[in-house]
Order: C-alpha cells, then sequence, then structure tokens
C-alpha cells in the first residue's frame, strides 16, 4: 500500500502520541484545551449562545426554553442526553458509554429581579434576571461539551453533561440525584464565576468551601392594645426583639470569640472570618440572620403577634444541627420570658436545608495540578470558606465533588457588581476558561483514573 514518507511520519507519531497526549504526558491538555475554547468561532458561538440564555431569564423548575436551547445544541453537536430528568434537566453523554464516569455540572435558573443594567441583550422577562451568571455556567458547560465531542476518540471513558434546574433554593440537585441520574458516576465538577477575582485565576480550597444554610421562621404571639396603655398588653414586639438580641449572644458564644468578631447591626449578625482561620475554628463558626420582622402597622397599636424569620448557616452538620436546636430554644425561651408564646418553622419542606459544600481532598489535589497546567501557578489561590451556600453540596453528600471559583474581573474595566445585584454584569472573556476547565477535568479524569480492578483484570488476561 502507498504511503507517502510523511503520511507514515505523522501515523507513527500519532501512534506515540495520540491527539491531546504528546511527550509531556497529560500536562498539556489543559493549555490544548484553552486554545481550543479560546479560537473565534468557538468564542462567539459560546457569547451568542449566552446573550441569548441572558435575555430569556426562567426561575427554577420553568427552565423550559433554557433546557430546549441546551438540547438544540447537544443535537448539532451529535451528543446523546437524557431528558427531562427533574423537570428540565438534561443529562448528556459523551464518550465510550462504558465506565468510568465522570461528571460535570452547570445551574440553569435565573433570578425573581430586575435587570438593572441597560445593554443590548438586557432580559426581556420584567423582574427576571440572570444575575448570579448561571447563564454563563450553562454556556461553559455546552462550550465544554463542544470541546469533549471534538475529542471524543481520546476520552477513556464517558463524561456526563449535568444541565441541572432550580439551584436557586429549589435543590435542584437533590432531584437530579433522587432520579438516578448520576448512578456510577465517579467524581463531579461543578464552578461558579466570581466578579471579584481577576480573569485568569481560580479559588477554592479542600474541605468546607461554603456553609450548610437553612431558614426559619417565628411567629410569637401576645395580646394586642393601645399603645398608651402597654400594661394591659402582652406585648410581642418586645419578646420579638429580645430574641433577636439572645440570638446574638448564642452567635458570639457558639464561634470562638478570641478568632472571629461577631457583628450585630439592625436584625443582622454575621461573623467575619480572620485569613488563616484553622480548620477546627471553620467547623465551629456559625451565623444567623433575621432579616424579617413584621409586627403590627399602625404608631399605636400593640399587635396580637410578631413573625420574625431569616437564615442560619454553619460549616458542618454537628454545627448546623446544633445551631437550629438552639434557635428554636432561645425564640420560646425569650418569647416565654414576656410571657408570650412562639411557633417555630423551619420551612425544610419547601426550602430544603441545603449541607455544606465540602470539597474532597483527593480531587483538589488533582484540580490544583490540572489548573496550574492550564493558568500557572499563580494563578490557583486557596481560599477562606464563604458563609454562601451552594445545591452542589447535595452532590457530595453521595459521591466526591469538587467545587471551585472562577474569576471574571479585568482590572481595566470598571469594578463588576456582586453576584445577586441588578447591576451585575458578566465579563464574557470568562467563558472559554469555564469551558476548558470544565473539559480538562474531565478528559484527565477519565486518562488518570481509570479503574484499578479492570486494570488487574486486563492484566490476568493478558497472563492468560
Ligand atoms: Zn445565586
Ligand atoms: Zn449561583
Amino acid at each position: 500500500m502507498g504511503c507517502s514518507r510523511w503520511v507514515c511520519i505523522v501515523f507513527v507519531l500519532h501512534l506515540i502520541y495520540p491527539g491531546l497526549v504528546d511527550s509531556n504526558g497529560f500536562s498539556d491538555i489543559p493549555k490544548k484545551l484553552l486554545d481550543f475554547a479560546k479560537k473565534s468561532e468557538v468564542f462567539d458561538w459560546m457569547v451568542g449562545v449566552r446573550r441569548k440564555i441572558h435575555e430569556n431569564p426562567e426561575l427554577g423548575y420553568e427552565e423550559f426554553e433554557t433546557s430546549k436551547l441546551i438540547r438544540a445544541e447537544l443535537d448539532k453537536m451529535g451528543v446523546k442526553y437524557k431528558h427531562p430528568v427533574a423537570v428540565t434537566g438534561v443529562i448528556g453523554f459523551i464518550g465510550t458509554g462504558e465506565p468510568p464516569f465522570v461528571a460535570i455540572r452547570a445551574d440553569m435558573d435565573a433570578l425573581p429581579m430586575q435587570e438593572l443594567v441597560e445593554w443590548e441583550h438586557k432580559s426581556k422577562i420584567p423582574g427576571k434576571m440572570h444575575g448570579c451568571g448561571h447563564d454563563a455556567h450553562v454556556t461553559m458547560l455546552l462550550g465544554a461539551a463542544k470541546i469533549l465531542q471534538e475529542h471524543r476518540e481520546e476520552l477513556k471513558g464517558t463524561v456526563v453533561l449535568v444541565f441541572q434546574p432550580a439551584e436557586e433554593g429549589g435543590g435542584g440537585a437533590k432531584k437530579i440525584l433522587e432520579e438516578g441520574a448520576l448512578e456510577n458516576v465517579k467524581a463531579i465538577f461543578g464552578l461558579h464565576v466570581e466578579p471579584h477575582l481577576p480573569i485568569g485565576k481560580v479559588a477554592s480550597r479542600s474541605g468546607p468551601v461554603l456553609a450548610g444554610s437553612g431558614f426559619f421562621e417565628a411567629t410569637i404571639s401576645g395580646k394586642g392594645g393601645h399603645a398608651a396603655i402597654p400594661q394591659h398588653s402582652i406585648d410581642p414586639i418586645l419578646a420579638a426583639s429580645n430574641v433577636i438580641v439572645s440570638l446574638q449572644h448564642l452567635v458570639s458564644r457558639e464561634a470562638d470569640p478570641l478568632d472571629s468578631q461577631a457583628y450585630f447591626s439592625a436584625a443582622n449578625l454575621f461573623i467575619r472570618f480572620s485569613l488563616g482561620f484553622p480548620e477546627v475554628r471553620i467547623l465551629r463558626a456559625v451565623v444567623v440572620t433575621v432579616a424579617k420582622f413584621q409586627g403590627g402597622g399602625a404608631f399605636n397599636v400593640i399587635p396580637d403577634s410578631v413573625t420574625i424569620g431569616g437564615t442560619f448557616r454553619a460549616f458542618s452538620k454537628e454545627s448546623f444541627m446544633q445551631l437550629k436546636q438552639r434557635i428554636k430554644e432561645v425564640i420560646q425561651g425569650q418569647a416565654a420570658v414576656q410571657r408570650c408564646s412562639a411557633a417555630v418553622d423551619f420551612l425544610d419542606k419547601d426550602k430544603p436545608f441545603f449541607p455544606a459544600t465540602v470539597n474532597d481532598k483527593d480531587l483538589h489535589d488533582y484540580f490544583q495540578i490540572v489548573a496550574r497546567d492550564m493558568l500557572g501557578t499563580d494563578n490557583v489561590k486557596n481560599m477562606n470558606p464563604l458563609m454562601g451556600s451552594e445545591d452542589f453540596s447535595f452532590y457530595q453528600e453521595v459521591l466526591p465533588g469538587y467545587f471551585f471559583f472562577l474569576g471574571m474581573q479585568n482590572e481595566t474595566l470598571t469594578k463588576l457588581e456582586s453576584v445577586h445585584s441588578p447591576y451585575f454584569k458578566l465579563n464574557e472573556d470568562i467563558l472559554p476558561y469555564g469551558a476548558a476547565l470544565h473539559a480538562s477535568l474531565a478528559l484527565r479524569y477519565l486518562l488518570e483514573y481509570q479503574p484499578k480492578v479492570s486494570l488487574l483484570e486486563h492484566n490476568h488476561h493478558d497472563e492468560l
């Protein structure tokens, strides 16, 4: 068979260094995938997808158009998927269809808020906005799908793409798991855009990275009456105020008063960390915020009852459950001091408790290697844990998972607003980084974590 010299050389090189794996082993893969994601045709396509999603934001479990757009893009790429999962969710598959399975996840939902950024692709739906960057998360996962599909011959297993609904309080991750979509998956990766971290940098940590969170609501009942003769009333406003002050004491006692500072402003309590916080103290740090206080409607009437509500957060299950118990005791105890009664509801039927987001140690080490190979050692940062929460934590309760933050601040542009601000703006230059990191983490994971059992079996067969 005729074979020109060059074709033969390329063929032999391909056998020695097939595709993405070259003489440096796996270490060039992340950079090559980032270059691919930055190519103008890939970048422009991602920007277009993101803007389309941004214009049409949908709330949790209502992401029907977003889901349709995801499926249309996967169809164009020839990627197979399951739908519907958890109402609007889409689970895609790229690779051999065989184990090992590794998952990469994006959340799809928007927030019930009015966008105040004036630009060409502003939200077209009044009162709804992609103010948390989930439009970018979906786009990055589609970007990763494109990269992986392009390199599918080199996947030594299967990448599971998780397009998840309802992260903002709806517990979409929990529903995805309940529907059995992640059975046999060995590891899962997720990311969040971060406006205060420079573009091209990532940050995360091993262990707890985001808090577990829950909500509470209490109705404190007394006996209303004329404000001029309070001695004839049983005043629930007074009781509720004492509850809030006592919750402040509770927080400063539960946390370590030596290493943390408790702040009290209006009805808002929170703990601030100092850098280099020892792990054991992180596990003990807690937050309680009373954000809702509804009493009477008149200047001269003591109401019959007051409703207060808020959120509580902690980094370990133990601290979380202890705090929950103490909140109930403090509310009921302080109400009783003022001769009121109190009913406390933790609302966990409608708003499930989010566990703490706890990063697997081995995946942290693995992430550091992949991210450093792509971005350089100086651009891979360790961070202190944050009191925010993420439903990605539900995945981490059943399988090793890793969650990290991806920077997008460009020092030469105006400072970006925080997520959940009506002025939140996305720096679209972030899209290739997210897509390439997702793709690199998944592709290299499959190369590096081939199941030992099958290797042994393989050797065994070889001997036979
Ligand atoms: Zn959010
Ligand atoms: Zn978010």
